[in-house]
């Protein structure tokens, strides 16, 4: 019978003496992500991470929820056990069979055997060619194909042995790790939650900032914001969002700069005000979904003007992807269809018929100088703050988020 799920994690396999630490992480966060789930146990055996639930919880209750967390590559419902002898393995291996597919299915099979116990009897070609005897006497209706079998049955005979068919896709990447912490800048478009998903991937736990501008921007464009943060964090786990008050900084810069240079003065101010929550959560680099000449504001001239205020890195991994191609991944990560809610975002607010398009920074700056000291409006509105926590997809109260 299924009773336990194989993880698979290519990548982290081959990080020589950094995989020690890389697997246990992983095996924090898959512990982290199935403890509303249910209580399972996670163990480690060369290679792989299995799962097997330790009280009244099935195995499959734990697919979906691993197959959305970084660093997974594939999820494989299997059956695991520990008598080893080829009566054993026949036994378990038919009774998978026959629960997966049913005895009166149609299909072409192949067995794969994989020994890491070497002193074990039979090598891989014998136990394979046994086992696959056994399987053709009970489904009469199987063929074996070892070029392009329907289904690949792996027998891997480890501490334990384990038998599965079928790996589930995960979406890959590095386990997320609360030592690599970044702020994204997330709007309510469709850009910068490719921009976060594609840096969290890698292993970076998320801060999101978002600047609203109430009542310019409404509630619905906040709450447009925090559910994409949510659906982001299905991958990740942990992400804290800052909803930053921006109206008043908005106001001021309208009052006093040119109009055709609003939108670049107001990224500046978006990235000096991302650095300093950045620092205050111990953050060592910023995101956006900024994308090389989509709009005036991402000429390569504006971009110039925008990170000259930054110190820290600022990742822009949608740099040169088309526009297609970014809503292909939205749609992949399912944040598309909340991204083109139609709410507005408060950089269409004050915007120019004609904003700028190839800004010096010299004359950004001196427009800047126009208002003076802004320190205390920045921390003023950091402090103004609203913040929400999330994890794995919910919303959830700042004493549950870490
Ligand atoms: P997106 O699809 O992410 O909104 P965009 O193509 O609309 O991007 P811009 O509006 O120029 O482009 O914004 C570029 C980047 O600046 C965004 O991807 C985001 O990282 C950041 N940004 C813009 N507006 C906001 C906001 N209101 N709050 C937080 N970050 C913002
Ligand atoms: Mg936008």
């Amino acid at each position: 019978m299924r009773n336990g799920l194989l993880i698979k994690y290519g990548e982290i396999a081959i990080k020589g003496n950094n995989r020690w630490s890389f697997e246990h992480l992983l095996m924090d966060n898959i512990k982290e992500r199935l403890r509303p789930v249910g209580p399972f146990t996670v163990t480690k055996e060369q290679g792989r991470v299995l799962i097997e639930p330790s009280g009244d919880v099935s195995a499959e209750a734990a697919i979906e929820p691993l197959t959305r967390l970084f660093g997974v590559v594939g999820v494989c419902p299997a059956v695991i056990f520990t008598d080893d002898s080829m009566d054993s393995i026949y036994a378990n291996t038919l009774d998978f069979l026959k629960e997966s597919y049913g005895t009166d299915s149609r299909h072409t099979f192949k067995i794969e055997v994989r020994r890491s116990n070497k002193r074990y009897p039979l090598n891989s070609i014998e136990i394979a060619s046994m086992v696959g005897e056994q399987v053709l006497n009970a489904f009469s209706d199987w063929t074996v194909d070892v070029h392009q079998p329907e289904i690949k049955v792996f027998v891997e005979l480890r501490n334990r042995v384990y038998v599965y068919a079928q790996t589930i896709p995960g979406p890959g990447g590095m386990p997320v790790s609360p030592d690599n912490r970044a702020v994204v800048l997330l709007s309510g478009g469709i850009d910068s939650p490719v921009a976060g998903w594609m840096i969290a991937k890698r292993g970076v736990e998320l801060v999101g900032v978002y600047f609203h501008a109430h009542p310019y921007t409404s509630d619905r464009a906040k709450e447009k914001v925090v559910e994409l943060a949510r659906r982001m964090s299905f991958y990740g786990g942990r992400m804290k969002l800052y909803v930053v008050p921006f109206t008043d900084i908005e106001e001021k810069l309208d009052l006093t700069c040119p109009r055709d240079e609003i939108t670049i003065l107001m990224r500046r101010f978006m990235m000096r005000i991302a650095e300093k929550i950045a620092e205050a959560e111990n953050c060592i680099a910023l995101i956006t979904g900024e994308n090389l000449g989509q709009v005036a504001s991402q000429t390569l001239q504006s971009l110039v003007c925008t990170n000259a205020v930054c110190k820290l890195p600022v990742f822009r991994p949608l740099i040169g992807f088309d526009k297609q191609e970014i809503i292909d991944l939205a749609k992949k990560i399912d944040t598309y269809e909340t991204s083109i809610l139609p709410y507005q975002d408060c950089c269409t607010i004050f915007v120019a018929k004609h904003p700028v398009t190839k800004p010096k920074l010299s004359g950004i700056e001196r427009s800047e100088a126009l208002l003076g000291d802004m320190e205390a409006d920045m921390k003023d509105a950091i402090d103004r703050s609203e913040i929400y926590y999330l994890n794995a997809g919910h919303v959830v109260q700042p004493e549950t988020a870490r």
